[in-house]
């Protein structure tokens, strides 16, 4: 009697260990699973926050930076505007002597771009007239070309550096060059060789004369179709990541104009997701 006795009151706990067993685990699971939602409605927030703070990184410190130089300016031709409005510091090179090179100096002032002077210059083949009045061309005298490029710093006003347009027979020429950045020195001014030769001296007599010098890496607009340039762009940002920095050369007028500043505008989020920040010529110095 003792000993069944004995074995039921065993048996009876056993039962209800079992059962109090699987009623705390089933709570605990319950806990879990509510624990598990909360977590996972949580975790989207958690994910834009790091990407978030990637972007912010990647901002901060680019792998490589680009100045894009935008040619031609100074007619008010096709693109300005849209030139204009593009939300990144461009650099506008603007050709002295026109009836719109003081507007769209101001114009590219005022929109946050940084201005140069696109000096006309005398290249071998090609009609001088392209050059407009004063183009600077073998002929002249040094003194007539310091005049003239005095003269261009006062019509092309926030102009801190210059450019050459066209120029392949000017830039091959020591006297020539050397008069434009002795002009260029006094004022405090860089030069960009748009590299329109193979043999320009542009580079060797402004570290002669210790003038800031930058060089062309790619044209944008050569071929004037919007994938075209969009490819180009990306070619800009794989040589800036490779070198550090790198300059492009785009138009205005019928040389590019709109075209080209519908494919900078689509580039500008890719080039920064591939670390390029685009700055002003100055700024890669
Ligand atoms: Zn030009």
């Amino acid at each position: 009697m003792k000993k069944r006795n004995k074995s039921f009151v065993i048996f009876i706990p056993k039962k209800i260990i079992l059962y109090f067993v699987l009623t705390i685990s089933t709570i605990i699971l319950i806990a879990i699973g509510f624990n598990s939602t909360k977590e996972s409605s949580v975790n989207p927030n958690k994910t834009t926050t790091v990407i978030n703070r990637l972007l912010e990184k990647e901002t901060v410190e680019p792998i490589g930076k680009v100045a894009i130089i935008i040619d031609d300016f100074g007619n008010f031709g096709n693109g300005t505007k849209e030139m204009i409005a593009i939300d990144k510091p461009l650099t506008c090179a603007v050709i002295p002597f026109l009836p719109y090179s003081k507007h769209d100096a101001e114009l590219a002032h005022q929109g946050g771009h940084e201005v140069i002077i696109h000096i006309p210059m005398e290249p071998h083949v090609g009609n001088p007239k392209w050059l407009g009045e004063k183009g600077i061309t073998t002929n002249l005298s040094s003194e007539s070309i310091m005049l003239i490029i005095k003269e261009a710093i006062e019509e092309v006003p926030y102009a801190v550096g210059a450019n050459n347009h066209m120029g392949s027979k000017a830039t091959e020429d020591k006297r020539i060059m050397e008069a434009i950045i002795t002009i260029l020195k006094e004022n405090n001014m860089y030069i960009v060789d748009s590299k329109t030769s193979m043999n320009s001296v542009v580079k060797e007599l402004a570290e002669m004369y210790e003038v800031d010098v930058f060089e062309r890496a790619i044209f944008l607009d050569n071929e004037k179709n919007i994938p075209a340039i969009k490819k180009q762009l990306k070619h800009l940002g794989e040589i800036a990541i490779k070198n550090g920095t790198a300059i492009a050369i785009g138009h205005v007028g019928p040389e590019g104009g709109e075209i080209t500043a519908i494919a900078i505008k689509e580039m500008i989020p890719v080039l920064e997701k591939m670390g390029i920040e685009i700055v002003p010529v100055s700024h890669l110095r």
